[in-house]
């Protein structure tokens, strides 16, 4: 099948940004790495290279699962990890673009990421919907309530004062102020997960918005949104496009630019140059547009 050119691909989605009257935003891990907070290589080496020699660490991903005998080294550990993810870092210039972008549109914003850049990069807290957490918060590490505890002075506090050996002073350990059990970071990781106020709100904005939006003309933009977690956005918005003719899907991505197609009860992944192959619902073909090249120069394409 005739494939689009990358500037036809560009026209196009400046004229469906141009024509939507809604726009969802859904944003994964890729969008953040591609922003630059990378989780390995020269970052990690700049502010891991202890925990390389102690732990045997390669990046901070896999950081998050060591299983540290203490809570003076977890924290040591985990102080850092949010500290120059959250703490040291502003709006970065990607997000901040992506806010251009849509700023004057009717949008909304899911997204898996846990470093807050959306809203540091100019969107309302009421118009993002993070659901696997914030590097910001801290909870119960046994959910036994449902209050977040902002733990920026006390990450400023465990960074300062983590010791050679990589442990924060046992003083400084958080604890639960109702059960006494350790506080935690608000990172969707186990069922102890806490999901507040303000998380279900998001929850049913995202709804609402998804309800309000559904037989208008609709532009979903999908950025860096791989495997991990692809029941939370990916796989939804593939759905939602499949069954609402009006509604586009624009998927960023440097791997993984394939669509699940549902074939006798099961999924296939098909690549967009096989899609043709299939018999998609709703002209799915023609509202499908994957785009993988480098993200942040087509958004500065698109901002001409
Ligand atoms: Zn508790």
């Amino acid at each position: 099948m005739f494939m689009k050119t990358l500037s036809e691909r560009i026209k196009e989605i400046k004229q469906l940004i141009e024509n939507s009257e809604y726009i969802i935003i859904g944003a994964g891990a890729g969008l953040s790495t591609a922003a630059g907070l990378t989780y390995s290589g020269e970052r990690f080496e700049k502010y891991f290279s202890e925990y390389k020699k102690k732990y045997n660490m390669t990046d901070m991903y896999t950081g998050g699962f060591y299983p540290f005998e203490t809570l003076e080294e977890k924290w040591g550990y985990w102080a850092k990890q949010i500290y120059v993810n959250e703490n040291m870092v502003n709006g970065l210039p990607l997000y901040e673009k992506i806010y251009e972008l849509v700023k004057d549109k009717e949008y909304f914003v899911i997204t898996t990421n846990v470093d807050d850049q959306f809203v540091k990069s100019g969107f309302p807290s009421n118009k993002v919907y993070a659901t696997q957490g914030s590097y910001k918060y801290l909870q119960c590490s046994k959910a036994c309530h449902d209050k977040l505890y902002d733990n920026t002075e006390m990450v400023e506090q465990m960074v300062e004062s983590t010791d050679e050996e990589l442990k924060i002073p046992t003083e400084l350990v958080p604890y639960c102020p109702v059960c006494g059990e350790p506080l935690e970071t608000n990172l969707r990781v186990d069922n102890y997960f806490v999901e507040d106020e303000h998380w279900h709100l998001q929850n049913r904005a995202y709804q609402e918005f998804i309800n309000n939006a559904k037989d208008s003309r609709t532009l979903l933009l999908e950025f860096g949104i791989g495997y991990n977690t692809p029941a939370i956005i990916r796989f939804p918005f593939e759905s939602f496009t499949y069954k609402l003719p009006k509604w586009n899907l624009v998927r960023f991505n440097k791997d993984y630019l394939e669509v699940a197609v549902s074939i006798h009860n099961t999924y296939r992944l098909v690549p967009p140059e096989k899609l043709a192959d299939y018999d998609l619902p709703n002209d799915f073909l023609n509202r499908y547009i994957p785009v993988g090249a480098d993200v942040e120069e087509v958004i500065d394409e698109l901002l001409k």
